[in-house]
């Protein structure tokens, strides 16, 4: 380690992955910290990405994709199925990951990259000197290092300090924040094409229960619920109860318990020397909760802007500026839509629910158009659409 970096990213996940190898590749001279001894590990996701925009980042590798899948299936809490195929979900997971080899890999690529990587290495503090970040300091076997940059990029997930340091607002009300519970189960005996999403505020008051497929008749079964309508329910008991109720045989094999920020975009993500990236700035989808696509969109996006930034010799907000335009442009517009969609969805009751899943349960959603979908959605319900204005 040296005293000295163009680019210090805090935190080695999707997003801080791919700022670093995307700033090391622009020829800066990069360091990125990773308080964990193993990278990817605990993984705290379901592990669900689209194949298109993953594409963009890095190419498909068997040793970290367990599934391939085909198709979403949604049931309803009467139990009535909707089918999609995978192009017709949003793209939403087309690839089951292994995020443990699939992290790894992509700090991998960073190192290849150029950037050094250091692990069991926490972030306790930003330097700060006249209203600009100039450095961070960081924890080290035991040892206290002060180390100076140009830049620091924030990727330090849902658990961030380093925005709150430089005195962003990042924090999230807890009705705000989809509380997780899922367990890795063998004897899964699933569909290895499919992920299924069940509904109903009995299962998982505003949110979902999901299953998604791992492959070898494993698959990863959670449940996300809003904090504001869960009352006194909690995860992990209603995930039992659904297991229970749905895959008797399922052996459990590992547990993850973990929260997403479904709040929508916060104000600001840049300070004079420092921006934020990923879980860190808030920016996963307030509906799927999904959020590595948005990490490592917005961590690419930060790497390209800190190379412009330091080749340019101003680090401030103004020039950091570009980076909050560029992603509020992007991704910032998806969560605007999703966040009013799932305004929408959380007040729905469960014969809502229902209503909606026959209109569409025999709909071929392999040939349909835009128009179509929408045409289906309005015979259903009309007042949905209403309340959908904002995002068509
Ligand atoms: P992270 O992946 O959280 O990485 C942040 C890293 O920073 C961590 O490795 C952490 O150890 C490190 N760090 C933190 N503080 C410090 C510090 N002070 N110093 C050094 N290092 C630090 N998203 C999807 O797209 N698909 C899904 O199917 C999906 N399922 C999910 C299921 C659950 C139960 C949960 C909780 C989340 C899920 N998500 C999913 C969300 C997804 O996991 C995150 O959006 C994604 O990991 C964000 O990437 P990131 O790089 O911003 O942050």
């Amino acid at each position: 380690m040296k005293d000295h970096y163009d680019v210090i990213v805090v935190g080695a996940g999707p997003g801080g992955s791919i700022a670093a190898k995307t700033a090391a590749k622009e020829g800066l001279d990069v360091l990125m910290i990773e308080k964990r001894q193993e990278i990817g590990d605990p993984i705290r996701c379901a592990e669900g990405v689209g194949k298109f925009h993953l594409k963009q980042h890095i190419e498909p590798d068997p040793r970290w994709i367990c599934a391939d899948v085909k198709g979403s299936c949604i049931i309803s809490p009467d139990g009535t199925r909707v089918e999609m195929a995978e192009e017709m979900s949003g793209g939403e997971v087309g690839y089951v990951l292994e995020r443990k080899i699939f992290d790894r890999e992509l700090a991998n690529e960073s190192a290849l990259a150029g950037a050094e990587v250091m692990v069991k290495t926490r972030a306790t503090d930003l330097i700060i000197e006249n209203d600009t970040v100039c450095g961070i300091k960081l924890m080290h076997l035991g040892k206290i290092h002060e180390v100076r940059s140009k830049i620091v990029i924030g990727a330090d997930g849902m658990e961030s300090k380093v925005g709150r340091w430089a005195g962003i607002e990042t924090a999230v009300k807890p009705s705000d924040m989809e509380t997780c519970a899922q367990y890795l189960v063998s004897n899964a005996n699933i569909d290895q094409e499919f992920c299924y999403f069940y509904l109903g505020n009995e299962i998982a008051p505003a949110g979902y229960v999901w299953m998604f497929p791992k492959g070898g008749n494993k698959a990863n079964v959670g449940i996300g619920i809003l904090g504001s309508k869960s009352g006194e329910d909690r995860p992990i008991d209603l995930l039992n109860d659904f297991m229970e109720k749905n895959m008797p045989d399922a052996k459990i094999i590992e547990m993850v318990i973990g929260g997403v920020p479904v709040c929508g975009t916060i104000d600001r993500t840049i300070a004079n020397g420092l921006m934020l990236v990923g879980d860190a700035a808030r920016q996963s989808d307030p509906i799927t909760g999904g959020g590595i696509i948005n990490a490592m969109n917005a961590g690419k996006m930060a790497g390209e802007i800190a190379a412009k930034a330091i080749r340019n010799g101003d680090c401030s907000t103004d020039t950091l500026q570009e980076y909050e335009e560029l992603w509020r442009k992007t991704i910032g517009k998806e969560i605007n839509n999703s966040l009013i969609v799932k305004e929408t969805f959380v007040n729905f009751t469960d014969e809502d629910l229902n209503s909606l899943a026959h209109s569409l349960k025999d709909v071929n959603f392999t040939s349909m158009s835009l128009l179509d979908l929408l045409k289906a959605l309005f015979k259903a319900n009309k007042k949905l659409l209403w309340d959908l204005r904002g995002i068509f």
